[in-house]
Protein backbone atom coordinates (compact mmCIF):
# COMPACT_ATOMS: atom_id res chain seq x y z
CA UNK A 1 0.00 0.00 0.00
CA UNK A 2 0.91 3.87 -0.72
CA UNK A 3 0.01 6.90 0.91
CA UNK A 4 -2.78 8.04 -1.69
CA UNK A 5 -1.12 11.98 -1.18
CA UNK A 6 2.09 13.74 -1.56
CA UNK A 7 0.36 15.91 1.59
CA UNK A 8 0.70 12.93 4.04
CA UNK A 9 3.90 12.09 3.63
CA UNK A 10 4.80 15.37 3.88
CA UNK A 11 2.61 15.97 6.73
CA UNK A 12 4.51 12.61 8.61
CA UNK A 13 7.67 13.76 7.65
CA UNK A 14 7.27 16.71 9.49
CA UNK A 15 5.33 15.87 12.30
CA UNK A 16 7.81 12.58 13.34
CA UNK A 17 11.00 14.76 12.05
CA UNK A 18 12.33 13.47 8.94
CA UNK A 19 12.21 16.13 6.85
CA UNK A 20 12.07 19.87 6.60
CA UNK A 21 11.77 22.64 4.54
CA UNK A 22 15.19 24.19 4.91
CA UNK A 23 15.51 27.83 6.65
CA UNK A 24 11.73 27.46 7.14
CA UNK A 25 12.35 29.92 9.96
CA UNK A 26 13.06 32.92 7.41
CA UNK A 27 10.46 31.52 4.96
CA UNK A 28 12.71 29.01 3.42
CA UNK A 29 14.96 28.21 0.08
CA UNK A 30 13.22 26.99 -2.88
CA UNK A 31 13.89 23.13 -3.37
CA UNK A 32 16.49 23.03 -0.99
CA UNK A 33 15.43 20.95 2.64
CA UNK A 34 16.59 19.75 5.54
CA UNK A 35 16.78 15.84 7.22
CA UNK A 36 15.75 15.87 10.67
CA UNK A 37 16.90 12.90 13.60
CA UNK A 38 14.64 10.33 11.47
CA UNK A 39 15.75 11.33 7.70
CA UNK A 40 19.50 11.02 8.60
CA UNK A 41 18.79 7.58 9.49
CA UNK A 42 16.88 6.76 6.83
CA UNK A 43 18.94 8.31 4.38
CA UNK A 44 22.11 7.44 5.58
CA UNK A 45 20.76 3.36 5.78
CA UNK A 46 19.43 4.01 2.14
CA UNK A 47 22.86 5.09 0.95
CA UNK A 48 24.61 2.45 2.95
CA UNK A 49 22.46 -0.56 1.02
CA UNK A 50 23.63 0.86 -1.87
CA UNK A 51 27.12 1.14 -0.97
CA UNK A 52 27.11 -2.45 0.42
CA UNK A 53 25.15 -3.69 -2.95
CA UNK A 54 27.94 -1.64 -4.98
CA UNK A 55 30.92 -1.63 -3.34
CA UNK A 56 31.40 -4.13 -0.59
CA UNK A 57 29.30 -7.13 -2.17
CA UNK A 58 31.45 -7.11 -5.18
CA UNK A 59 35.08 -6.99 -6.12
CA UNK A 60 34.90 -4.92 -9.20
CA UNK A 61 34.18 -2.06 -8.33
CA UNK A 62 35.80 0.93 -6.19
CA UNK A 63 34.60 3.78 -4.62
CA UNK A 64 35.55 7.35 -4.46
CA UNK A 65 34.22 10.43 -2.70
CA UNK A 66 35.69 13.65 -4.82
CA UNK A 67 35.01 17.52 -4.45
CA UNK A 68 32.17 19.13 -5.29
CA UNK A 69 33.54 22.65 -6.48
CA UNK A 70 34.52 21.69 -10.05
CA UNK A 71 37.22 23.48 -12.48
CA UNK A 72 34.63 24.66 -15.26
CA UNK A 73 36.86 22.74 -18.17
CA UNK A 74 35.89 19.50 -16.87
CA UNK A 75 32.30 20.74 -17.22
CA UNK A 76 32.95 22.48 -20.76
CA UNK A 77 35.13 19.59 -22.09
CA UNK A 78 31.75 16.88 -20.65
CA UNK A 79 29.45 19.26 -22.87
CA UNK A 80 27.47 20.61 -19.95
CA UNK A 81 28.01 24.17 -20.49
CA UNK A 82 26.43 23.79 -23.78
CA UNK A 83 24.14 21.62 -23.37
CA UNK A 84 23.08 21.29 -19.88
CA UNK A 85 19.67 23.00 -20.10
CA UNK A 86 16.30 23.09 -19.90
CA UNK A 87 13.92 24.65 -22.05
CA UNK A 88 12.61 27.80 -20.40
CA UNK A 89 9.36 29.64 -21.08
CA UNK A 90 8.56 33.07 -19.37
CA UNK A 91 4.49 33.73 -18.72
CA UNK A 92 3.33 37.16 -20.27
CA UNK A 93 0.16 37.21 -17.93
CA UNK A 94 1.40 36.14 -14.43
CA UNK A 95 5.20 36.28 -15.25
CA UNK A 96 5.77 32.75 -13.92
CA UNK A 97 8.58 30.77 -15.12
CA UNK A 98 8.03 27.80 -16.40
CA UNK A 99 9.78 24.30 -17.96
CA UNK A 100 8.43 24.12 -21.08
CA UNK A 101 7.60 20.53 -20.93
CA UNK A 102 5.93 20.86 -17.87
CA UNK A 103 2.96 23.48 -19.59
CA UNK A 104 -0.06 22.13 -19.43
CA UNK A 105 -2.05 22.02 -23.29
CA UNK A 106 0.73 24.39 -23.86
CA UNK A 107 -0.68 26.35 -21.19
CA UNK A 108 0.80 28.30 -18.31
CA UNK A 109 0.09 25.99 -15.14
CA UNK A 110 -0.12 28.80 -12.75
CA UNK A 111 -2.57 30.61 -14.72
CA UNK A 112 -3.79 29.06 -17.73
CA UNK A 113 -2.61 31.61 -20.44
CA UNK A 114 -0.95 31.04 -23.62
CA UNK A 115 0.65 34.51 -23.70
CA UNK A 116 3.86 32.94 -23.52
CA UNK A 117 7.17 33.50 -24.51
CA UNK A 118 9.06 31.14 -26.89
CA UNK A 119 11.32 28.42 -25.26
CA UNK A 120 15.11 29.46 -24.54
CA UNK A 121 17.60 27.18 -23.21
CA UNK A 122 18.34 27.91 -20.00
CA UNK A 123 21.61 26.22 -18.07
CA UNK A 124 21.26 24.75 -14.87
CA UNK A 125 24.68 24.53 -13.36
CA UNK A 126 25.49 26.70 -10.45
CA UNK A 127 28.60 29.03 -10.93
CA UNK A 128 30.62 30.02 -7.66
CA UNK A 129 33.55 32.52 -7.36
CA UNK A 130 36.80 31.10 -6.11
CA UNK A 131 39.41 32.67 -4.12
CA UNK A 132 38.88 36.55 -2.91
CA UNK A 133 38.63 38.60 -6.10
CA UNK A 134 34.78 38.41 -7.60
CA UNK A 135 34.96 40.37 -11.07
CA UNK A 136 34.25 36.76 -12.24
CA UNK A 137 37.37 35.65 -13.96
CA UNK A 138 37.79 32.69 -11.43
CA UNK A 139 35.13 30.81 -10.95
CA UNK A 140 34.10 27.03 -10.40
CA UNK A 141 30.94 25.01 -11.31
CA UNK A 142 28.92 23.42 -7.78
CA UNK A 143 28.61 19.76 -9.81
CA UNK A 144 25.57 19.13 -11.23
CA UNK A 145 25.96 15.20 -11.11
CA UNK A 146 29.11 12.83 -9.60
CA UNK A 147 29.79 11.24 -12.75
CA UNK A 148 32.56 14.20 -14.08
CA UNK A 149 34.72 13.47 -10.98
CA UNK A 150 34.64 9.87 -11.93
CA UNK A 151 35.84 10.07 -15.05
CA UNK A 152 38.57 13.05 -14.41
CA UNK A 153 39.87 10.34 -11.24
CA UNK A 154 39.85 7.48 -13.44
CA UNK A 155 43.31 7.08 -14.32
CA UNK A 156 44.26 7.71 -10.94
CA UNK A 157 41.85 4.92 -9.67
CA UNK A 158 42.85 2.56 -12.04
CA UNK A 159 46.55 2.97 -11.74
CA UNK A 160 46.18 2.48 -8.39
CA UNK A 161 44.23 -0.69 -7.74
CA UNK A 162 44.48 -3.94 -9.80
CA UNK A 163 41.35 -4.06 -12.22
CA UNK A 164 40.69 -4.56 -16.10
CA UNK A 165 37.74 -4.34 -17.87
CA UNK A 166 35.17 -4.34 -16.69
CA UNK A 167 35.69 -2.43 -13.71
CA UNK A 168 33.58 0.07 -11.94
CA UNK A 169 33.51 3.36 -9.81
CA UNK A 170 30.83 4.41 -7.06
CA UNK A 171 30.34 7.36 -5.25
CA UNK A 172 27.57 9.09 -3.43
CA UNK A 173 27.64 12.91 -2.66
CA UNK A 174 25.73 15.73 -3.73
CA UNK A 175 24.52 17.35 -7.00
CA UNK A 176 23.53 20.81 -7.45
CA UNK A 177 21.12 21.94 -10.32
CA UNK A 178 19.30 25.22 -10.26
CA UNK A 179 16.21 24.33 -11.74
CA UNK A 180 13.73 26.05 -12.65
CA UNK A 181 10.21 25.11 -10.95
CA UNK A 182 11.60 22.76 -8.22
CA UNK A 183 8.49 20.99 -6.98
CA UNK A 184 6.50 17.92 -5.98
CA UNK A 185 8.39 17.99 -2.14
CA UNK A 186 11.48 16.13 -2.53
CA UNK A 187 11.35 14.83 -6.01
CA UNK A 188 13.02 17.77 -7.80
CA UNK A 189 14.73 19.56 -5.26
CA UNK A 190 18.30 22.10 -6.35
CA UNK A 191 20.54 20.77 -4.11
CA UNK A 192 20.54 16.80 -4.39
CA UNK A 193 22.61 13.76 -3.77
CA UNK A 194 23.42 11.19 -6.09
CA UNK A 195 24.46 7.40 -6.21
CA UNK A 196 25.86 6.44 -9.20
CA UNK A 197 28.34 3.95 -10.70
CA UNK A 198 30.23 4.34 -13.93
CA UNK A 199 30.74 0.71 -15.38
CA UNK A 200 33.30 0.27 -17.61
CA UNK A 201 33.81 -2.04 -20.12
CA UNK A 202 35.13 -3.27 -23.68
CA UNK A 203 33.26 -1.83 -26.73
CA UNK A 204 30.71 -3.72 -28.17
CA UNK A 205 30.20 -5.42 -24.83
CA UNK A 206 28.08 -2.73 -23.41
CA UNK A 207 24.76 -3.58 -24.80
CA UNK A 208 24.74 -6.44 -23.05
CA UNK A 209 26.02 -4.44 -19.34
CA UNK A 210 23.27 -2.52 -19.73
CA UNK A 211 20.45 -4.96 -19.57
CA UNK A 212 22.51 -6.81 -16.71
CA UNK A 213 22.83 -3.06 -14.73
CA UNK A 214 19.07 -2.41 -15.40
CA UNK A 215 18.18 -5.99 -14.31
CA UNK A 216 20.57 -5.49 -11.63
CA UNK A 217 18.76 -2.13 -10.37
CA UNK A 218 15.44 -3.11 -10.31
CA UNK A 219 16.03 -6.06 -7.75
CA UNK A 220 18.03 -3.58 -5.49
CA UNK A 221 14.98 -1.35 -5.26
CA UNK A 222 12.69 -4.60 -4.87
CA UNK A 223 15.18 -5.13 -1.78
CA UNK A 224 14.62 -1.14 -0.51
CA UNK A 225 10.70 -2.34 -0.20
CA UNK A 226 9.94 -1.11 -3.65
CA UNK A 227 6.90 -3.28 -5.02
CA UNK A 228 7.55 -4.39 -8.76
CA UNK A 229 3.79 -3.37 -9.73
CA UNK A 230 5.40 0.37 -8.95
CA UNK A 231 7.53 0.17 -11.54
CA UNK A 232 7.74 0.56 -15.18
CA UNK A 233 10.76 0.55 -17.56
CA UNK A 234 11.19 3.85 -20.09
CA UNK A 235 13.14 3.01 -23.20
CA UNK A 236 14.03 6.72 -23.45
CA UNK A 237 13.08 7.76 -27.34
CA UNK A 238 16.16 8.80 -28.93
CA UNK A 239 15.43 12.76 -29.53
CA UNK A 240 15.18 12.89 -25.86
CA UNK A 241 18.44 11.54 -24.85
CA UNK A 242 21.21 13.76 -22.98
CA UNK A 243 24.08 14.61 -25.45
CA UNK A 244 26.62 11.68 -24.26
CA UNK A 245 24.04 8.64 -24.20
CA UNK A 246 23.45 5.94 -26.69
CA UNK A 247 20.42 4.21 -25.28
CA UNK A 248 18.63 5.02 -21.63
CA UNK A 249 16.43 2.74 -19.71
CA UNK A 250 14.60 4.94 -17.14
CA UNK A 251 13.29 3.27 -13.91
CA UNK A 252 9.75 4.77 -13.44
CA UNK A 253 8.26 4.84 -9.44
CA UNK A 254 4.69 5.85 -9.45
CA UNK A 255 4.96 8.49 -6.89
CA UNK A 256 1.67 10.19 -5.56
CA UNK A 257 1.84 12.84 -8.15
CA UNK A 258 2.74 10.22 -10.83
CA UNK A 259 4.98 8.28 -12.60
CA UNK A 260 7.97 9.81 -12.81
CA UNK A 261 12.11 8.91 -13.32
CA UNK A 262 13.67 7.06 -10.08
CA UNK A 263 17.23 6.37 -11.33
CA UNK A 264 18.54 6.23 -15.07
CA UNK A 265 21.06 4.12 -16.29
CA UNK A 266 22.82 5.55 -19.08
CA UNK A 267 24.92 3.74 -21.82
CA UNK A 268 27.50 6.87 -22.26
CA UNK A 269 29.48 5.51 -24.74
CA UNK A 270 33.32 6.62 -24.84
CA UNK A 271 31.98 10.17 -24.80
CA UNK A 272 33.39 11.38 -21.43
CA UNK A 273 36.49 9.49 -21.31
CA UNK A 274 37.16 10.18 -24.58
CA UNK A 275 36.18 14.13 -24.29
CA UNK A 276 38.85 14.40 -21.44
CA UNK A 277 41.62 12.46 -23.45
CA UNK A 278 44.35 14.72 -24.64
CA UNK A 279 45.34 12.68 -27.65
CA UNK A 280 42.56 11.47 -29.47
CA UNK A 281 44.51 10.69 -32.81
CA UNK A 282 45.32 7.09 -32.19
CA UNK A 283 42.87 6.12 -30.35
CA UNK A 284 39.61 4.67 -31.70
CA UNK A 285 36.72 6.66 -30.15
CA UNK A 286 33.43 6.18 -31.33
CA UNK A 287 31.71 9.45 -29.75
CA UNK A 288 31.44 12.74 -31.76
CA UNK A 289 33.96 14.25 -28.78
CA UNK A 290 35.45 18.13 -28.64
CA UNK A 291 39.09 17.00 -30.15
CA UNK A 292 40.31 21.12 -28.23
CA UNK A 293 40.80 19.12 -24.50
CA UNK A 294 43.09 21.05 -22.31
CA UNK A 295 43.46 17.68 -19.95
CA UNK A 296 46.31 16.03 -20.03
CA UNK A 297 45.58 12.52 -19.50
CA UNK A 298 44.97 9.17 -21.71
CA UNK A 299 42.06 7.86 -20.32
CA UNK A 300 42.11 4.59 -21.78
CA UNK A 301 43.66 1.21 -20.68
CA UNK A 302 45.64 -0.96 -22.58
CA UNK A 303 44.19 -4.71 -23.90
CA UNK A 304 46.55 -6.82 -21.88
CA UNK A 305 46.24 -9.35 -25.19
CA UNK A 306 46.42 -7.38 -28.24
CA UNK A 307 48.23 -4.37 -26.64
CA UNK A 308 45.78 -2.39 -28.47
CA UNK A 309 45.04 1.19 -26.25
CA UNK A 310 41.26 0.85 -25.89
CA UNK A 311 38.59 3.63 -24.54
CA UNK A 312 35.94 2.11 -22.58
CA UNK A 313 32.92 2.56 -22.68
CA UNK A 314 30.75 3.30 -19.80
CA UNK A 315 27.64 2.07 -18.46
CA UNK A 316 25.85 4.17 -15.75
CA UNK A 317 22.94 3.72 -13.27
CA UNK A 318 22.18 6.97 -11.55
CA UNK A 319 19.69 7.17 -8.89
CA UNK A 320 18.58 9.59 -6.63
CA UNK A 321 18.84 9.22 -3.09
CA UNK A 322 15.87 11.87 -2.25
CA UNK A 323 13.66 10.17 -4.37
CA UNK A 324 15.06 6.80 -3.26
CA UNK A 325 13.46 8.49 0.43
CA UNK A 326 10.51 10.00 -0.98
CA UNK A 327 10.07 6.24 -3.13
CA UNK A 328 10.76 3.78 0.08
CA UNK A 329 8.44 6.19 2.30
CA UNK A 330 5.73 6.27 -0.11
CA UNK A 331 5.79 2.72 -0.64
CA UNK A 332 5.72 1.46 3.04
CA UNK A 333 3.23 4.05 4.39
CA UNK A 334 -0.47 2.39 5.12
CA UNK A 335 -2.94 3.54 7.47
CA UNK A 336 -5.20 0.61 8.92
CA UNK A 337 -8.45 -0.08 10.38
CA UNK A 338 -8.06 -1.19 14.18
CA UNK A 339 -10.61 -3.50 16.19
CA UNK A 340 -11.40 -0.95 18.01
CA UNK A 341 -12.39 1.57 15.17
CA UNK A 342 -9.68 3.76 15.33
CA UNK A 343 -6.33 3.84 13.38
CA UNK A 344 -2.92 3.14 12.97
CA UNK A 345 -0.10 4.45 10.64
CA UNK A 346 2.65 2.33 9.95
CA UNK A 347 5.54 2.93 7.65
CA UNK A 348 6.20 -0.95 6.75
CA UNK A 349 10.12 -0.37 6.00
CA UNK A 350 12.56 -2.82 5.51
CA UNK A 351 13.90 -2.95 8.18
CA UNK A 352 17.81 -2.43 7.62
CA UNK A 353 16.36 0.95 6.66
CA UNK A 354 14.45 1.88 9.68
CA UNK A 355 15.52 4.99 11.38
CA UNK A 356 15.42 3.17 14.94
CA UNK A 357 15.51 -0.58 14.92
CA UNK A 358 14.07 -1.31 18.25
CA UNK A 359 12.76 0.78 20.99
CA UNK A 360 13.28 -0.73 24.19
CA UNK A 361 10.37 0.47 26.68
CA UNK A 362 10.14 0.38 30.72
CA UNK A 363 6.84 -0.35 31.55
CA UNK A 364 6.91 2.31 34.10
CA UNK A 365 8.70 5.63 33.56
CA UNK A 366 11.69 6.66 35.81
CA UNK A 367 11.53 3.07 37.92
CA UNK A 368 14.81 2.28 38.63
CA UNK A 369 15.13 -1.33 38.20
CA UNK A 370 12.74 -1.10 35.51
CA UNK A 371 14.96 1.65 33.30
CA UNK A 372 18.13 -0.10 34.36
CA UNK A 373 17.46 -3.28 32.61
CA UNK A 374 15.60 -1.55 30.08
CA UNK A 375 19.45 0.65 29.38
CA UNK A 376 21.12 -2.97 30.16
CA UNK A 377 19.57 -4.22 27.50
CA UNK A 378 19.34 -1.53 24.64
CA UNK A 379 23.50 -1.08 25.44
CA UNK A 380 23.70 -4.72 24.34
CA UNK A 381 21.24 -4.47 21.27
CA UNK A 382 23.51 -1.18 20.10
CA UNK A 383 26.53 -2.63 20.34
CA UNK A 384 25.50 -4.84 17.96
CA UNK A 385 26.27 -2.24 15.63
CA UNK A 386 23.36 -2.96 13.54
CA UNK A 387 21.73 0.88 13.94
CA UNK A 388 20.31 3.25 16.19
CA UNK A 389 18.40 1.73 19.55
CA UNK A 390 16.59 3.63 21.66
CA UNK A 391 15.83 3.53 25.43
CA UNK A 392 11.94 4.63 25.65
CA UNK A 393 11.40 6.35 29.39
CA UNK A 394 8.97 8.30 28.35
CA UNK A 395 5.91 5.52 29.94
CA UNK A 396 2.47 4.89 28.04
CA UNK A 397 3.54 1.87 26.33
CA UNK A 398 0.08 2.51 23.76
CA UNK A 399 1.56 5.75 22.77
CA UNK A 400 5.04 4.35 22.52
CA UNK A 401 3.89 1.70 20.19
CA UNK A 402 2.02 3.88 17.75
CA UNK A 403 4.38 6.87 17.79
CA UNK A 404 7.31 3.48 16.72
CA UNK A 405 4.41 2.25 13.97
CA UNK A 406 4.60 5.90 12.44
CA UNK A 407 8.20 5.77 12.17
CA UNK A 408 8.87 1.69 11.34
CA UNK A 409 10.64 0.57 14.33
CA UNK A 410 10.65 -2.99 13.45
CA UNK A 411 10.35 -4.22 17.14
CA UNK A 412 9.45 -2.69 20.73
CA UNK A 413 10.49 -4.17 23.57
CA UNK A 414 8.83 -3.98 26.86
CA UNK A 415 10.92 -4.56 30.17
CA UNK A 416 7.90 -5.21 32.61
CA UNK A 417 8.11 -5.87 36.51
CA UNK A 418 8.12 -10.07 35.18
CA UNK A 419 11.03 -9.11 33.28
CA UNK A 420 12.92 -8.20 36.91
CA UNK A 421 11.65 -11.60 38.40
CA UNK A 422 11.61 -14.72 35.50
CA UNK A 423 14.29 -12.60 32.77
CA UNK A 424 11.55 -12.23 30.14
CA UNK A 425 10.39 -9.41 27.95
CA UNK A 426 7.77 -8.38 25.75
CA UNK A 427 8.61 -8.22 21.96
CA UNK A 428 5.97 -6.43 19.67
CA UNK A 429 6.21 -6.75 15.84
CA UNK A 430 5.63 -3.62 13.93
CA UNK A 431 3.22 -5.43 11.64
CA UNK A 432 1.40 -7.89 13.04
CA UNK A 433 1.25 -6.12 15.83
CA UNK A 434 1.89 -9.87 17.58
CA UNK A 435 3.22 -9.65 21.05
CA UNK A 436 5.40 -12.72 22.34
CA UNK A 437 7.32 -13.46 25.86
CA UNK A 438 11.09 -13.50 25.27
CA UNK A 439 14.44 -14.26 27.46
CA UNK A 440 16.39 -11.72 27.67
CA UNK A 441 19.32 -13.74 26.39
CA UNK A 442 17.36 -14.81 23.50
CA UNK A 443 16.39 -10.92 22.28
CA UNK A 444 19.95 -10.42 20.49
CA UNK A 445 19.25 -13.31 18.38
CA UNK A 446 15.74 -12.36 17.54
CA UNK A 447 16.49 -8.66 16.86
CA UNK A 448 19.26 -9.44 14.27
CA UNK A 449 17.78 -12.15 12.35
CA UNK A 450 14.83 -9.32 12.23
CA UNK A 451 17.06 -6.59 10.96
CA UNK A 452 19.05 -9.12 8.74
CA UNK A 453 15.48 -9.70 7.29
P1 LIG B 1 14.71 14.65 -14.69
O1 LIG B 1 14.45 14.26 -16.13
O2 LIG B 1 13.65 14.16 -13.73
O3 LIG B 1 15.04 16.09 -14.51
P2 LIG B 1 17.34 13.69 -15.16
O4 LIG B 1 17.09 12.71 -16.26
O5 LIG B 1 17.87 15.02 -15.51
O6 LIG B 1 16.03 13.84 -14.25
P3 LIG B 1 19.74 12.41 -14.36
O7 LIG B 1 20.62 13.45 -14.92
O8 LIG B 1 19.64 11.09 -15.08
O9 LIG B 1 18.28 13.00 -14.10
O10 LIG B 1 20.19 12.16 -12.85
C1 LIG B 1 20.22 10.88 -12.23
C2 LIG B 1 19.27 10.81 -11.08
O11 LIG B 1 19.45 11.91 -10.19
C3 LIG B 1 17.80 10.88 -11.47
O12 LIG B 1 17.31 9.61 -11.85
C4 LIG B 1 17.15 11.36 -10.20
O13 LIG B 1 16.93 10.27 -9.32
C5 LIG B 1 18.21 12.25 -9.59
N1 LIG B 1 17.88 13.67 -9.86
C6 LIG B 1 18.17 14.38 -10.95
N2 LIG B 1 17.74 15.65 -10.84
C7 LIG B 1 17.15 15.74 -9.62
C8 LIG B 1 16.52 16.79 -8.90
N3 LIG B 1 16.44 18.01 -9.38
N4 LIG B 1 16.04 16.51 -7.67
C9 LIG B 1 16.13 15.29 -7.14
N5 LIG B 1 16.72 14.26 -7.77
C10 LIG B 1 17.23 14.46 -8.99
Amino acid sequence: MAAESMDKLVALCKRRGFIFQTNEIYGGLQGVYDYGPLGVELKNNLKRAWWNAMVYERDDIEGIDSSILTNPLVLKQSGHEETFSDPLVDCKSCKARIRADHLKDGKCPECGSDDLTDPRPFNLMFKTNVGPIEDGSSFAYLRPETAQQIFTNFKNVIDSTPHHLPFGIAQIGKAFRNEITPRNFIFRVRELEQMEMEFFVRPGEDEKWHKTWTDLRVAWWEKQGINKKSIELLDVPKNELAHYSKATIDIMYKYPHGLEELEGIANRTDFDLGSHTRDQSKLRITAKVDKNTKSNAKLAVQDPETKEWVVPYVIEPAAGVERGVLAVLNEAYRVEELEDGKERTVLSLKPHLSPIKAAVIPLKKNNEDLVNKAKELKNALQSLGLGRVLLENSGNIGKNYRRHDEIGTPICITVDFESLEDGTVTIRDRDTMEQSRLDIASVSDHFKKTIDN
